[in-house]
């Protein structure tokens, strides 16, 4: 489903993100990626997501390289948009609208979707996030936790087949965090694939079956079985991930 060949990207020409990275990803996997700051997970996310692209390597998504070239085609913008979505890990980045339906409508009716559908949409939305009560506030004023839920309800509406969260749970109270792993364990089940950027492992218990490990060389120096390199806590303190 995502086939990263390869891949070099540089931030202003000399700052290092990514160091010929390789990475597969098959449909309904829930992969977690850790590392220290820096070592080029957002960057990662975001090559994923097609809001940078490769400088060196390629990237493939269902068989098909994204390229900026690509993604100037409106239609197939459209449908990479619509199968991928990209919960960032700052919400106020993410959240633009002067209300949280419009912002939980602002996906489908970019799609096209018809008012009467969208308005089922987002309904729908709200009520499997739990935040219906929320639905005429003004993001901005929402507390941290209120807003990642927005912001996963405007990636939600979507109804995208791969969910990509960049440290969701960050400065979040734990019942808040308890509610993400249970909606990201859900996700999975429910078929969808799974890449989430994260340092809270008492708090992601049981989602992930799949561990790639970053660098600050900004390479992938681990890449298997969650609960085995979970376990490794040699090879953790070295890398300075606990
Ligand atoms: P992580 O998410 O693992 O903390 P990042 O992907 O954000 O790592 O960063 C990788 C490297 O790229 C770091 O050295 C960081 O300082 C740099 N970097 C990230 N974003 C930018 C940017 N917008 N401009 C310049 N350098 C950046
Ligand atoms: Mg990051």
């Amino acid at each position: 489903m995502i086939d990263i060949k390869n891949v070099t990207y540089f931030y202003d020409k000399d700052i290092a993100a990514l160091e010929n990275i390789n990475l597969y990803i098959k449909e309904g996997e829930a992969v977690a990626l850790i590392g220290v700051n820096g070592s080029g997970k957002s960057t990662i996310m975001k090559l994923i997501n097609g809001l940078i692209f490769p400088q060196k390597g390629h990237y493939f998504f269902q068989g098909d390289e994204i390229t900026e070239k690509k993604l100037k085609n409106q239609s197939f913008a459209k449908s990479f948009h619509k199968k991928i979505g990209f919960v960032f890990q700052n919400s106020d980045v993410q959240l633009f609208c002067s209300n949280v339906y419009d912002e939980v409508a602002f996906g489908p009716r970019q799609m096209g979707m018809l008012e009467s559908d969208v308005e089922k949409r987002v309904m729908d939305t709200l009520k499997f996030l739990n935040i219906e009560d929320l639905k005429d506030r003004p993001p901005y004023h929402l507390s941290g936790g209120e807003k990642k839920k927005v912001a996963i309800a405007a990636v939600t509406a979507l109804n995208p087949e791969v969910y990509v969260f960049d440290e969701p749970m960050n400065g979040l109270d734990p019942k808040t965090k308890r509610f993400i792993r249970e909606f990201m364990l859900n996700l999975n089940k429910a078929g969808k694939t799974i890449l989430c950027s994260t340092h809270d492992f008492e708090y992601v218990q049981g989602v992930f079956q799949r561990a790639v490990v970053f660098s600050d060389n900004h390479t992938i120096i681990r890449d298997g079985d969650y609960e085995e390199i979970l376990k490794d806590k040699e090879f953790l303190q070295e890398n300075n991930i606990i």
